[in-house]
């Protein structure tokens, strides 16, 4: 199995790397932010309890997101690998991802982490809610609270992995495609 985490602020460039990299190595994508607003868009009690956080840019509780994960994984026996995007976004989750994959006999094996100075993701991020339909995207406030929160909770779970010589970081300012073949590199690089 390849298993990827793919790491970063809000508007890193997250969702458009992962779609390239799961047609590449031909992954399973697992987006915590996809699986929330599925469940916010089906009016599940789940949803309607993380749309209360996400409304005002804050992490949504360790313990759902990780049952959310523990499910797609189990919903998922054949996959090649998953990449993971968006999780885990906390040490708590990480902790759990770590006994999950456990348990099916596997790990991470790359933690790749793109970096983008705050000003850049405060203008993607306004860009994008032009579009998106995301309302997280419209509210510049709301935006910055995205950041603060990641700068205070998220930021850290690169460390965990540090001690697991798992990290790559990656510039994540360039085009597309430039950001693309720097984080193939890094994949390939461990697979040789
Ligand atoms: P972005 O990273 O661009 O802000 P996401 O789509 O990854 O967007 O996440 C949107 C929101 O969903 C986050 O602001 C947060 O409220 C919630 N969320 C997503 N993933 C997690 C997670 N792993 N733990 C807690 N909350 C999460």
């Amino acid at each position: 199995m390849l298993n990827i985490i793919l790491f970063g602020p809000p508007g890193s460039g997250k969702g458009t790397q992962s779609e390239k990299l799961i047609a590449k190595y031909g992954l399973k994508h697992l987006s915590t932010g996809d699986l929330l607003r599925n469940e916010i868009a089906a009016k599940t009690p789940l949803g309607i309890e993380a749309k209360n956080f996400m409304d005002k840019g804050q992490l949504v509780p360790d313990e759902v997101v990780i049952g959310m994960i523990s499910s797609a994984l189990e919903a998922n026996p054949l996959a090649k690998g998953f990449l993971f995007d968006g999780f885990p976004r906390t040490e708590a989750q990480s902790i759990a991802l770590d006994n999950l994959l456990q348990f099916k006999h596997t790990q991470i094996d790359i933690f790749l982490s793109l970096e983008v100075n705050e000003e850049e993701l405060v203008k993607r991020l306004l860009n994008r809610g032009l579009t998106s339909g995301r309302s997280d995207d419209t509210n510049e406030e709301v935006i910055r609270a995205r950041i603060i929160e990641y700068e205070n909770k998220t930021s850290v779970v690169a460390d965990y992995y540090k001690k697991f010589n798992k990290v790559a970081a990656i510039k994540g300012e360039g085009s597309v495609e430039e950001i693309f073949a720097l984080l193939c590199n890094e994949i390939d690089k461990r697979l040789s």
